[in-house]
């Protein structure tokens, strides 16, 4: 077995903890990228001793104690916090989200035993080797996500698992076991219980994982139940590009999928603006940019003004992730708009040449008037965005 690299400032703690008589393992996720190969975003560690004897033996640590009560210490070490679970057994769970009560043991393979999948059901030290008593290695070797234990009573314990089932298969490019799957189907329905904030973190990391595409086209009716929302955008069915051709972006993949409402769905305000607000940008450019502008040669100047109109009315984030999934980013129209930007082309009332107090109009309504009429006469190309120039032409607008 190749060996799991476990950085410097996690073998302290694992270290610590053996010295002072008790197990210690990292455990979950990071064994699982280990193994596949891929850098852990985080170590955690599991460990026989119960969270009081883990604070004391970390005296001299800073030590965060927010989640004693379910059995984890937090330590910093080496600057980084690490958590540190005793091992844990969780007792019935009858809302379907938590367990009733939780309980510690001495025993490691009955921690691994609560644990949603195989593959995130493995612990490794250095000293104690790999503890799998689940075939999670195998499972990892044939690129499988299957439950620990009968899938339908797995998933009735905990529904968040189902989202999760779907985010690790979509983000590891795994398959899904056929229990798992069958089990999957059957209780999609009571996904919606768990907090939507938690169903939508899942959510998030499925879409942005690399077999996403696969994922909603397989489960497309399972997600939507989950979700409680319609995607109206159909990832890879040709109009719409597929999420994998797309930039590893949350709001450029909210918009070729378009899950409906996504404030309830408790994406934060910018998310939703910045997603409306590349649906109209989409929207504006396929009304107004027509095949004839498209492949017009030269500098195609007609182009060139729509592009600066867009940017008076978007964000450059909203433009740009409208030419990309309209497919038109690496065109004339993605050229045109990187060469805008570049070369800081007025397209914005704040970035004209005068202001309102240059204009002496006798009030603020006539003031934003002339303001805007003159920034569309620049994009236009038919003043240039200098303040002799504009003041000129306020001049003449006001004596029309
Ligand atoms: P990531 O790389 O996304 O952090 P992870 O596997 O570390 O993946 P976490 O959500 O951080 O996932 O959870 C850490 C570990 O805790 C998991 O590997 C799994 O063993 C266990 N776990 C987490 N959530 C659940 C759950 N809902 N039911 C059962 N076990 C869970
Ligand atoms: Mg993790």
């Amino acid at each position: 077995m190749e060996d799991i690299n476990i950085p410097e400032n996690v073998t302290r703690v694992l270290d610590r903890l053996e010295e002072e008589g008790s197990q210690a393992f990292v455990v979950g996720g990071c064994v699982r990228d280990s193994l596949m190969g891929r850098e852990p975003s985080d170590w955690d560690v599991c460990t026989s001793a119960r969270s009081e004897e883990t604070a004391e033996v970390f005296r001299g640590y800073r030590v965060i104690e927010t989640g004693m009560k379910h059995g984890t210490v937090t330590v910093l070490s080496g600057g980084e916090p690490i958590e540190i679970t005793t091992y844990r057994i969780d007792g019935t769970y009858s809302d379907g989200r938590h367990p009733d009560s939780v309980s510690f043991t001495d025993d490691i393979t009955l921690d691994l035993s609560r644990r949603d999948f195989t593959v995130n059901a493995m612990a490794y030290s250095g000293r104690r080797g790999l503890v799998d008593p689940f075939g999670g290695r195998r499972d990892l070797a044939d690129q499988i996500i299957r439950c620990v234990g009968d899938p339908a009573l797995r998933f009735g314990e905990d529904a968040l698992r189902i989202m999760r089932a779907l985010r690790f298969s979509a983000v590891l490019g795994f398959r899904i076991e056929g229990d798992t799957q069958r089990a999957i189907r059957e209780l999609a329905n009571t996904v919606p219980k768990v907090a939507i904030e938690r169903i939508n973190g899942e959510f998030c990391k499925l879409i942005l994982g690399r077999d996403a595409d696969r994922i909603i086209r397989e489960y497309r009716s399972v997600l939507e139940t989950a979700l409680g929302a319609e995607f109206s955008g159909t990832a890879g069915d040709g109009i719409l590009p597929r999420l994998i051709d797309l930039p590893e972006d949350l709001p450029t993949r909210l918009t070729a999928l378009d899950p409906g409402d996504l404030k309830r769905l408790r994406f934060d305000n910018h998310t939703v603006r910045l997603v409306r607000d590349m649906r109209s940008a989409c929207r504006r450019i396929s009304q107004e940019i027509s095949p004839e502008m498209l492949h017009a040669g030269g500098r195609n100047n007609a182009l060139r003004i729509r592009m600066r109109f867009l940017l008076r009315d978007f964000d450059q984030a909203a433009v740009r992730g409208a030419l990309i999934l309209l497919g038109l980013d690496k065109e004339q129209p993605g050229e045109i708009f990187r060469d805008i930007l570049k070369k800081n082309e007025c397209c914005s009332l704040k970035q004209m040449a005068v202001t309102g107090r240059d204009l002496d109009c006798p009030d603020g309504k006539t003031t934003g008037q002339t303001l805007r009429r003159l920034l569309e006469m620049v994009i236009r190309g038919e003043v240039p965005n200098e303040k002799e120039a504009l003041l000129h032409a306020a001049s003449l607008l006001r004596t029309e």
